[in-house]
Formats: structure tokens, sequence, C-alpha cells
């Protein structure tokens, strides 16, 4: 049976605004919780243990990844990162809609053990504005961002794997537009099973007093 949350997991472009739109919809809307991943690269200034990862070293990593303790995880220039499991499947089960924001080749294994799973891709309107966006940051040096202008022109072949882009221009619209496609995702049948029987049953009932 499907989980009573979705699972939706949200990837893009590094200055695509993704955090910014997480945080706009986790501030906007109490459906939903952040999974917060386990890295085993160095906090980068500013980044707090918990907040913006658990950060771990490569031996604990492997020893959770052989106690099965992650509902999956990639490795990214050199590092771990991983999505753990009990945090998920506990939000899930009480019915939160659970965001995970990871790389493709985490996104690919999520979609292959949960086929319900939401998986959006998020981009700016243009590359130009990419560009402004990471400038504008603030956070990485010029040869950083010319770094992630190529990475992001390679991580764009694999848009195709998602079920839908979202085109990040006007902020508080793409959060709507966010919010709406999570909203169509429960709407699907294999989210409506008990009502489905339901009144499948009432039907039923129904048929037999007709004949
Ligand atoms: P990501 O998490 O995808 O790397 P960020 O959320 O850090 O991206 O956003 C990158 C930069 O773009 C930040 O300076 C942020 O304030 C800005 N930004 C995000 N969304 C928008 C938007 N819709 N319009 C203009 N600027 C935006
Ligand atoms: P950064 O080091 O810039 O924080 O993250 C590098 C990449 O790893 C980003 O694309 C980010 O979305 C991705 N990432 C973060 N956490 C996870 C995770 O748990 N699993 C996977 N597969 N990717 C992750």
């Amino acid at each position: 049976m499907a989980h009573k949350g979705v699972l939706i997991v949200i990837s893009g472009f590094s200055g695509a605004g993704k955090g910014t739109l997480v945080k706009k919809l986790l501030e906007t809307y109490d459906n939903y919780a952040l999974s917060i991943s386990m890295t085993t690269r160095k906090p980068r200034e500013g980044e707090e243990e918990g907040k913006a990862y658990f950060f771990t070293d490569k031996e604990h990593f492997e020893e959770k990844i052989s106690q099965n303790g992650f509902i999956e995880y990639a490795q990214y220039c050199d590092n771990y990162y991983g999505t753990p499991r009990a945090y998920v499947e506990e939000q899930l089960a009480v019915g939160k809609d659970v965001i995970l924001e990871i790389e493709i080749q985490g996104a690919l294994k999520i979609k292959e053990q949960f086929p319900e799973s939401v998986l959006l891709f998020v981009t700016p309107p243009s590359a130009e504005e990419l560009e402004r966006r990471l400038i504008g940051r603030g956070t990485e040096e010029p040869d950083v961002i010319r770094k992630r202008l190529s990475r992001a022109s390679e991580e764009s072949e694999g848009i195709e794997a998602y079920d839908y882009i979202v085109v990040n221009d006007d902020l508080d619209i793409c959060v709507e537009e966010l919010h709406r496609l999570v909203d169509a995702a429960r709407r699907a049948p294999v989210r409506r099973e008990a009502f489905i029987k339901e009144i499948r049953e009432e039907l039923k009932s129904f048929a037999k007093g007709a004949e």
C-alpha cells in the first residue's frame, strides 16, 4: 500500500533556488517535513550540524550503509551523501509529505524503490539567470561558479527522468506550483485505496438491490 504522505524529491542546478523554495514551502504549509541528509563532506562556513546535514566520517557512513540505514545514498565529488531511513519512514507514516533535496543518482534510486514518489526538477528561467543568482548569492568564488555552471550543463541531460520540471521565476508563484503538484499526487488512485474500496462496496450493494 502507498504511504500516507507523499515522498518528494527536489533536484536542480546549484543556484536554481531549491533551498529558498523549500524554506518558503515549509514556512507556508504545515504538511511538509524536510529530510536532513548525512554526508562525509566537511561543513561549510555557517552550516550547522543537524540543520544543513549530519556530518560524519567515511567509517561511520559505511557502517550505516551496512545496517541498511539509508533509503538511498550516492557518491558525489568524492564524498558520500545519504538519506537516513528512520526519519523518512516515521514522517511518511504519520502523513507528512517528506522532501528530499538530493542529486539525480539518488533521485533515480528513490523512484525505483518508491514508484509513487514525485520527482521535481527545479530550474531558473534561463542559464543567464542561473549565473546571475550564483554570483548574487555571493557564497562561491568565480572559478567555483564556472564549475557549477559546467556541472549544470551535464545535469541538464538528466531532466527527462523527472516527473515535473518547475521553473523558478517568481518565487511565490513557484512555491504555489510546487504545492499544487504535490496536492495532485495525493489524488492518485494508489493513495486512495480505502476510498476506492468503500465506494466499490457501496456500489455493489446498490447493484444487488437493483437485481
Ligand atoms: P540552490 O539551493 O538551488 O543552490 P538557493 O536557494 O541558494 O539555490 O538560491 C540561489 C540564489 O538565488 C540565492 O541568492 C537566492 O536568494 C536567489 N533566488 C532564489 N529564488 C529566486 C527567485 N525566484 N528569483 C530571484 N532570485 C532567487
Ligand atoms: P552540497 O555538497 O553542495 O551540499 O551537495 C552536493 C549535492 O549532493 C547536491 O546536488 C545535493 O542535492 C546532493 N545531496 C545532498 N544530500 C543528498 C543525499 O542524501 N543523497 C543524494 N543522493 N544526494 C544528496
